[in-house]
């Protein structure tokens, strides 16, 4: 018993009827004598249907203006939510983020949040023992003007309040059970992890599990509140994001993640003297490029290559901003491989395991695939393939580490 947020994703208010889904696992909730705040998104695809709406009339609209709109999708289903548990004869009240006290900085469409004043929230719960349901993805700042965080934003909203609130528990409902060891529909044996740190969640959201909005997870580990992110069309456990968790099945990693949206440029025939790696990367870096792994080769000759990734929608501006500099760097030429992955392993034990690399090494070297680029930290092993590689290393890192 205590006070629980529970979040809900679009897909799983998206009609009548799960929105009834809906409020039957609120209801069970603080049947079982526990406070519910919830925090929704608007339904399905609400959202973009706003945002063509809005390019109907004015393709240049304001971000105020698109606020004020943006804002409604998540009224709707609020409002429509607490009907549905007043039907189950609860009481319940929906708020906007406004009315649950939710304060933001003024950047509209990216806004941040930056207090909740909890009392409107605090006394409906402790005065009216009312369920309370939030709007996601809002809130007002200083000048009064409705604000939202950015898409994916409820996730954040469901966080920060579970925060505000100091609640026990913050529950993220969604259209999957689980954090799972690798994406189930592309890797055999992938199976749902009971725990998962939430540095490891981190790296695994950044490497392209989008499971919880990244901000989301950051925010819940400044704030050590304990998620759990779970399926709202299925009654079973799901997976809990915490601290420090259980490694239940003794495992080195946590999870294997393919990231694809990274491209290598190498700088080929670069001067070799000091300075020159302090120059690219702060001209990429001004420009808010950011590079991921980075390889030296040794210098011959006075000249050596340096190669690095960037994600691929930066590559055309990286080349462009490198050839600018090119008298001055010097380098001979640019060499671009836009037909790359990186696969990543991740897991929280591994500072304590020698020779986990080594297993993911071995396992890539018994497929017969060739790695181009390796980075390391203490939770994380990446390496960049070829794309074409990317499903054959994934099965067989996963099968290495997480098989029979
Ligand atoms: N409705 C918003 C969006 O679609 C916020 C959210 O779903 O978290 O981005
Ligand atoms: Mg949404």
């Amino acid at each position: 018993m205590g006070l629980i947020v529970q979040k809900f994703g679009g897909t799983s208010v998206a009609n009548a009827e799960r929105l009834r889904n809906v409020a039957e696992i609120i209801a069970e909730t603080y049947r079982q004598g526990n406070q519910v705040v919830a925090v929704l998104s608007a339904q399905g695809d609400t959202t973009d249907d706003l945002i063509e709406k809005a390019q109907e009339i004015n393709p240049k609209a304001s971000r105020l203006e698109m606020d004020m709109l943006l804002s409604t999708g998540e009224q709707i289903s609020c409002s429509l939510c607490a009907m549905a548990v007043e039907a189950l004869g609860l009481p319940v009240v929906s708020l906007t983020g406004w009315q649950a006290g939710v304060q933001t900085n003024s950047s509209y469409s990216s806004a941040r949040i930056k207090k909740i004043d909890v009392e409107r929230i605090q006394s409906e719960i402790d005065r009216n023992h009312s369920i309370v349901i939030v709007t996601g993805f809002q809130g007002i700042n200083k000048y009064g003007d409705i604000t939202t965080l950015g898409r994916g934003g409820s996730d954040t909203s469901a966080v920060a309040l579970a925060a505000a609130l100091k609640a026990d528990l913050c529950q993220i409902y969604t259209d999957v059970d689980g954090i799972y060891t690798a994406d189930p529909r592309h890797v055999k044996g992938a199976r749902k992890l009971e725990e998962i740190t939430f540095d490891e969640m981190l790296e695994l959201a950044s490497l392209g599990a989008q499971v919880l909005h990244n901000r989301s997870v950051e925010l819940a580990k400044k704030y050590q509140v304990n998620l759990e992110v779970l399926s709202s069309f299925e009654r079973k456990p799901g997976t809990k994001v915490k601290e420090v968790a259980k490694n239940m099945e003794k495992t080195q990693i946590s999870g294997v993640a393919t990231d694809k949206n990274v491209a290598r440029l190498a700088l080929v025939g670069v001067e070799d003297r000091p300075g020159i790696a302090y120059k690219v990367f702060s001209l990429l870096g001004q420009k808010n490029i950011n590079v991921d792994i980075i390889v030296q080769s040794i210098g011959r000759q006075g000249t050596q290559d340096i190669s690095f990734t960037v994600r691929r929608s930066d590559v055309d501006h990286a080349v462009a901003l490198l050839q600018e500099h090119k008298e001055s760097l010097p380098f001979d030429h640019i060499d671009v491989d836009q037909s790359v992955v990186k696969v990543s392993i991740v897991g929280a034990g591994m500072v304590d395991n020698a020779g986990v690399a080594a297993k993911m090494f071995g396992a890539l070297y018994d497929a017969d695939i060739n790695i181009h680029m390796i980075s390391t930290s203490e939770i994380k092993v990446s390496v960049l393939l070829d794309e074409s590689d990317a499903k054959l290393a994934v099965q067989a890192i996963h099968d290495k580490f997480f098989g029979e």
